[in-house]
């Protein structure tokens, strides 16, 4: 496996182009515990920030990773949970882009952001993705299943705070789940929120990895048409994906590496095998089917790997 314990990647991005992940929180802390989240249902349900890891050890380890000269387009602290619980993330941006001239993003579910240390800290990033998926209470429940009395109204306000603010790049992502918040009155009632705030993009993303709960569908192509034409969005499903790397060289190894962080369905895990000219893909995938590490996770017709 891996030696780097807060670096990974890079990984594509259909957003950003090939991404060096930065995760300054343990696996699964998290202050909602999203129905969709391709990580499963959230362990550790928490709104405490925290120096959950020491701050020079995360930049000692993005250095070494720098000498390595690999290629990568965005530094994305992004954390298998929520990266805004990381007590010194402003501190922490600042230490990257004094390492980097590449821009530094970092993903969130903009929970926090009705704090202003989280607003404050968020401010020296070059790009922010925060995430909005409910148009009112009942649904952020139904859909976020936020940590103890996280209010859906703070959590608006905070963004409109924030976006009113921020001088760097700000892309909104909303997830559309079937029968959930895919009726036209949520893409309205959405819009008029979002028409409060002001952004550069807005991604419109669907359940496309298999989620925590089975009962999350993917909307219809006509539903996300109808969303694109109402919110103004870029559909995510229309970004090409580009190819996984990594450096680790045994190919079973690698792949293990990657689905750590990001589970591969079947065909990228065929085409990441293919890009390092491997003769076994057939024995890799035999493999990959036995390890009690690994779910095998049947979605959408295909088989995805995730990391237990
Ligand atoms: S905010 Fe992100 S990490 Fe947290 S539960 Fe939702 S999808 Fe998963």
């Amino acid at each position: 496996m891996s030696d780097y314990k807060y670096v990974f990647g890079p990984v594509p991005s259909r957003r950003m182009g090939m991404s060096i992940g930065i995760s300054p929180i343990p696996e699964k802390y998290c202050n909602y515990s999203c129905i969709y989240c391709q990580l499963g249902r959230t362990n550790h349900l928490t709104n405490k920030r925290e120096e959950y890891f020491n701050i020079n050890d995360i930049i000692e380890e993005f250095e070494k990773y720098l000498n390595e000269d690999i290629k990568f387009d965005v530094v994305t602290i992004v954390g298998e949970g929520e990266p805004t619980l990381y007590l010194k993330l402003g501190e922490l941006i600042k230490e990257l882009k004094k390492k980097t001239t590449k821009p530094v993003a970092v993903i969130t579910n903009g929970a926090l952001l009705y704090d202003e240390n989280v607003r404050d800290g968020l401010k020296n990033a070059d790009i922010v993705l925060p995430s909005l998926d409910a148009a009112n209470e009942e649904n952020f429940k139904k859909i976020n299943r936020p940590y103890g009395k996280i209010k859906y109204s703070e959590v608006v306000e905070g963004l409109r705070k924030f976006s009113k603010n921020y001088k760097g790049e700000l892309w909104i992502e909303t997830m559309i789940i079937k029968d959930i918040n895919d009726k036209e009155k949520d893409f309205i009632e959405f819009k008029s929120i979002l028409n409060t705030m002001e952004y550069d993009r807005l991604y419109i993303n669907t359940p496309v990895r298999p989620p925590a709960e089975d009962y999350v569908k993917e909307p219809s192509k006509e539903v996300i048409e109808k969303a694109v034409k109402i919110l103004g969005g870029i559909s995510i499903n229309s970004l090409l994906s580009e190819g996984f790397y990594s450096r680790v060289k045994d190919d079973y190894e690698a792949i293990k590496t990657i689905i750590k962080r990001h589970p591969m369905n079947q065909y990228e895990i065929t085409s990441f095998l293919e890009s390092r000219e491997c003769d076994n893909i057939e024995n890799i995938f035999n493999i990959l089917e036995k390890d009690s590490d690994i779910s095998v996770i049947e979605y959408k017709t295909y088989k995805t790997y995730r990391l237990k």
